[in-house]
């Protein structure tokens, strides 16, 4: 199976990408692709795939990060489009249970975007206390950007259907987080721990960040939706409709010629893991 967990070991960091549930979707619905090249593609953009929707956990020396914890049943509610017949995928918590990895060991949660399929999870409904936040000692990152944007990220949920919450307002996501004093928002690139880097990377949304973990010579990004499609690599112009193209471009060749020069793994939030090769001027995925 293309979209099952795996680990990857870069050097002094484990990193596994455990798969919150496969989505099933099309190239159209992700990637805008312009006119006089939709013949070149044919049915290809509407061929239904399943992609994964990826929660990435990053075990260091001093920290247990993990990056867009998911809740597969409340961003694909059972019966919806987008859940695969007969399909139940194991959740997060019990995926992190057989790594050995507890709720409470969480020192950190990433949210590279505000689209929910990337922070379902912050949360749990405990029968007494209601929404609680899931990783009780974790402080969660996400950009600023992101946090007070919210009346474009809410015309562009409205417009295009990206599933998304009002913070301020939301009783049971990241306004409970933030209730619980474990928000913390980003302003630009930060050195996380040693080893771990988050680096801003908007377009996709104003507060749009990746992580970049280098240990021992090699390197690993968990890249958000920077990409949603191998076919958006190599054609970093086409994108999402809610993206800022000019933004979102600029993000994309700063990651594209850092990866593909420091021979790096990508972990991008729906794609199977792979790499990107520079061949001339332009950049490819390849499947890891
Ligand atoms: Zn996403």
């Amino acid at each position: 199976m293309a979209n099952s967990r795996c680990t990857y070991l870069v050097g002094d960091a484990k990193v596994s990408v455990l798969n919150s549930g496969d989505s099933v979707s099309t190239i159209a619905e992700v990637v805008r692709v312009p006119e006089e090249f939709r013949g070149a593609y044919g049915k290809k953009l509407d061929a239904k795939y399943l992609a994964p929707i990826w929660t990435i956990h990053i075990r260091l020396p001093n920290a247990s990060i993990l990056v867009d914890p998911n809740d597969y049943d409340l961003v694909c509610p059972p019966g919806s489009a987008s859940v695969p017949e007969n399909y139940k995928p194991a959740k997060v918590e019990d995926q992190l249970l057989e790594l050995g990895v507890s709720a409470e060991e969480i020192t950190h949660v990433v949210i590279t975007h505000r689209h929910f399929d990337h922070y379902a999870g912050v949360t749990k409904k405990d029968l007494i206390m209601g929404y609680v936040p899931s990783y009780p000692r974790a402080s969660c990152l996400l950009n600023k950007a992101d946090w007070e944007s919210s009346k474009k990220l809410e015309e562009d949920a409205a417009k295009y259907g990206v599933v998304l919450m009002d913070p301020e307002e939301d009783f049971r996501s990241l306004g409970v987080v933030r209730r619980a004093n474990l928000l913390q928002l980003l302003d630009g690139d930060t050195e996380l721990v040693q080893g771990l880097r988050i680096i801003s990377a908007p377009g996709e949304t104003p507060g749009h960040q990746i992580v970049r973990v280098a240990f021992g010579g090699k390197t690993l990004y968990c890249i958000g939706d920077l990409y949603h499609h191998s076919i958006e690599v190599e054609h970093p112009s086409w994108m999402a409709p809610w993206a800022d193209p000019s933004t979102n471009a600029e993000s994309r060749l700063a990651l594209a010629t850092a990866a593909s020069s420091e021979e790096a793994i990508v972990v991008a939030g729906h794609m199977p893991v792979g790499r990107i090769e520079k061949s001339g001027s332009t950049f490819r995925w390849v499947d890891a």
